[in-house]
C-alpha cells in the first residue's frame, strides 16, 4: 500500500530524543516493602535493612511515574510531549491505540538514595498494517533510564540503570464500538460477529454439547477423574481413555472480573466473565449474564444458560451464567 503524503512529516520523528522525566522519588525502603507487598514479592534482598535493601529490578518503571494525576511531572522535567507521533496518527484519523508489547533490560540493582530520570526516543513507526482490530501503526518507543551521578557522589556522571521498549499499535478501529448518538445521518454500525471459539478434535464433544443444550464434562474412564478444559490424557493416570458426564448446569461463582476497557465489539460492557465451579468440581470460565457488574460476588450460585450467537461462520452456542432465584432472595 501506498505510504500516506502526510506520514512524511511523522515519520520525520523518527529517532527523536525527548528531554527528562524526573522522578518524584528517590529510590526509597518504603516504596519498595510496599510495591514487594502488593506484588507478593518475599525475598529478603528486598526489605532487610540491616543487609542493605535493593530495589526490585522490575520496578524500573515505578520510580518515574507521574502519580494519580495526569502529566504531573516533577519540576524539571522536559514539557515535551514524547506522544507526539500519536497525536499526529490520531489527528489523521487513527483514533484508538492498544499497547502490544514492552520488554525490560536492567543494567544492574538500584539502592535506596538514588534519584532517577528517563528520556525517550522515538525507535520505529511501522509500515501501515491491517489487523483483526483495525488499520493502523505499529509505533516503538524507547525510555533509557539513568540515575543522578550527584545522589551517588557530588560531581559524579549520571549512569544509565536500565531501559524500557513500548509498542502499540496506533490504529482506526476495524468496527466503530459505539455511533456518534448526536448524528442522526450515521449510517447504522454493522452488528460485529462473535469471534467463534476455537474448535479442535478435543474440545469438539463440548460445543456439541452446547448446542444441544448439555454442558458436558471430559471424564477418564480410567479412574474417573473429571477435567477441563478439554484434552487428550487424564492429568491423573495419563490414560487417554475418555467419556463425559453431563452437567447439571449448577454452580457457584469462583472468582471474576469486569471488562472495562478497552471495548471490544461486539461485547457489551462493563462486561462480567466469571471463574464458575461447577457442583461437579470442574470450573470454566463464562460469561455472566441476568446480574449488573457490580452486583457480582464470589459464592454467587449461578445456573447455566445456553444462548445463540452468530460468528463469522454460522452460529455457535455458548454456555453463560445467570445468578439464580436462590442468590436474588439471599440478597
Ligand atoms: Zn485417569
Amino acid at each position: 500500500m501506498a505510504e500516506h503524503e502526510w506520514m512524511k512529516d511523522i515519520r520525520a520523528l523518527v529517532g527523536k530524543e525527548y528531554g527528562r522525566v524526573l522522578a518524584w522519588d528517590e529510590v526509597n525502603a518504603p516504596m519498595i516493602r510496599q510495591w514487594c507487598e502488593v506484588m507478593g514479592v518475599d525475598n529478603a534482598a528486598y526489605t532487610d535493612a540491616a543487609a542493605g535493601v535493593t530495589a526490585p529490578a522490575t520496578m524500573l518503571q515505578v520510580w518515574c511515574l507521574e502519580g494519580l494525576k495526569t502529566n504531573n511531572y516533577p519540576p524539571g522535567s522536559t514539557t515535551e510531549n514524547p506522544y507526539e507521533a500519536l497525536k499526529l496518527l490520531e489527528a489523521q484519523g487513527y483514533p484508538s491505540v492498544v499497547a502490544v508489547n514492552s520488554d525490560l533490560e536492567f543494567e544492574r540493582a538500584l539502592r535506596p538514595g538514588e534519584k532517577l530520570y528517563y528520556t525517550t526516543r522515538l525507535d520505529t513507526i511501522g509500515q501501515e498494517k491491517t489487523t483483526a482490530l483495525g488499520t493502523g501503526f505499529f509505533v516503538t518507543l524507547a525510555m533509557d533510564y539513568f540515575s543522578q551521578g550527584d545522589a551517588r557522589r557530588p560531581g559524579g556522571p549520571d549512569e544509565k540503570v536500565g531501559s524500557q521498549l513500548f509498542r502499540v499499535f496506533k490504529f482506526r478501529p476495524a468496527h466503530p464500538v459505539k455511533p456518534a448518538a448526536a448524528d442522526a445521518a450515521a449510517p447504522a454500525v454493522t452488528q460485529v460477529k462473535r469471534p467463534p471459539p476455537g474448535m479442535s478434535d478435543d474440545t469438539r464433544f463440548f460445543w456439541d454439547g452446547t448446542r444441544a443444550g448439555k454442558l458436558l464434562i471430559q471424564r477418564c474412564t480410567a479412574c474417573a477423574t473429571l477435567r477441563h478444559p478439554p484434552g487428550p490424557v487424564c492429568p491423573s493416570c495419563h490414560s487417554f481413555d475418555w467419556d463425559t458426564l453431563q452437567a447439571s448446569g449448577r454452580g457457584t461463582v469462583h472468582s471474576f472480573v469486569v471488562m472495562h476497557y478497552p471495548e471490544v465489539p461486539p461485547f457489551d460492557h462493563p462486561n462480567p466473565i466469571g471463574l464458575i465451579e461447577l457442583e461437579e468440581g470442574t470450573r470454566l470460565v463464562a460469561q455472566l449474564v441476568g446480574v449488573a457488574p457490580g452486583d457480582v460476588a464470589i459464592g454467587q450460585p449461578v445456573q447455566v444458560e445456553f444462548n445463540t450467537f452468530e460468528t463469522g461462520d454460522g452460529d455457535m452456542v455458548l454456555p453463560q451464567f445467570r445468578p439464580t432465584a436462590r442468590a436474588v432472595a439471599a440478597a
